[in-house]
């Protein structure tokens, strides 16, 4: 997919619910400039956007170049994404993102670029399998355990991303009236092993009295919540609650994944995410076992790897984005955004 001749750079933006992750890349995915800002906890999604802004312009200038000479910027977002209009609408791991913000349009006036638009756990998935982990495969599950626990799949070299939803991994049933997951429903995967859930478990049984570092470790690190650091910090030490919902959340990624397994059987699945990534091998090693008992085919497993692109998997698929969404349509029209920015 080479880009007529040009040699510009371009951007791409990994929008977490923890962290916004910016880079600047050339031609051969090579990163000239990074810069990650907290995601704002409070306020809306035009204090969302600014961030996302203020993390571009520090990735620019660590690469020595302006916005306005990017190809175009690739941002990977949560929510429900209009590609067409760059509307981001529900996204609900963001502060005050419950209606729908013209993101696209907000970004394209602000940096002076064309913006293109994507799932986040889809390209990420789309950056491991370029990329990364899942270069060798043709077919793969993208596993993204952070905030929540997403999904995306290739399959047959493809994106499938179905009617607009697919890949909702975490919200697989793995309890029946099970735990209160953050979707509202129960049961689901999320419910046990995103980061948002664990926090909010770890929470209750400190009230009722369960010692834990976790909220001292967070303090610590002037935290306001539990980041996957603070994790991996609770773990080493040996803390009894982490130690204790880590288990269980590895017991419900064993099922959700191995579940999914059954259904599309194939040959490698990439875990990533914000844990997925911190906790790295010794812990996908664990979720491979966990996986075991539910996998119909068990003596056939699939390949189950650590993400190859470590935290800038998501900002590099964002980036890859300006490329192939170029390659498929006319650039998202970039008038009138600051009227359309106060909704939302
Ligand atoms: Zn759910």
């Amino acid at each position: 997919m080479e880009a007529g001749g040009s040699s510009s750079p371009r951007g791409g933006i990994d929008l977490g619910g923890t962290k916004i992750e910016a880079i600047v890349v050339d031609d051969g995915n090579t990163v000239l400039g990074s810069s990650r800002h907290p995601t704002p906890s409070t306020g809306g999604p035009p204090d969302v956007a600014r961030e996302m802004i203020g993390a571009m312009k520090a990735a620019c200038q660590a690469a020595g170049v302006e916005p306005g000479e990017l190809q175009g910027i690739g941002v990977g977002s949560p929510g429900v994404i209009d590609e067409a209009s760059g509307t981001v609408s529900t996204a609900r791991n963001l502060p005050g993102w419950e209606g729908s913000f013209p993101l696209g349009p907000t970004l394209a006036s602000a940096l002076e670029t064309r913006i293109a638009i994507g799932n986040d756990v889809q390209v990420a998935t789309d950056a491991e399998f370029a990329l990364g982990a899942g270069k060798a495969y043709d077919s793969l599950l993208g596993v993204m355990w952070g905030t929540g626990v997403g999904g995306g799949l290739i399959l047959d070299g493809r994106p499938w991303v179905g009617r607009g939803g697919a890949g909702e991994i975490g919200h697989m049933v793995v309890v029946i009236d099970g735990a209160r997951c953050p979707c509202g429903r129960r049961g689901c995967m999320e419910a046990y092993a995103g980061r948002a859930a664990m926090e909010a478990r770890a929470r209750r049984r400190q009230e009722k009295g369960m010692n834990t570092d976790l909220f001292k470790i967070m303090k610590d690190r002037g935290r306001t919540k539990l980041t996957s650091a603070v994790w991996a910090k609770a773990l080493e030490r040996d803390d009894k609650l982490a130690v204790e919902l880590i288990d269980e959340a590895i017991e419900a990624l064993g099922a959700g994944i191995a579940s999914a397994q059954n259904l599309l059987d194939v040959p490698a699945i990439i875990i990533g995410g914000g844990l997925g990534v911190r906790l790295g091998e010794p812990y996908v090693k664990r979720i491979r076992k966990a996986m075991q008992p539910h996998l119909f085919n068990d003596t056939n497993p699939p390949d189950v790897l650590p993400a190859g692109l470590g935290d800038l998997g998501g900002a590099l698929g964002a980036a890859l984005l300006v490329e192939s969404q170029r390659a498929e349509r006319p650039p998202v029209a970039e008038s009138s955004p600051a009227s359309a920015a106060a909704g939302g």
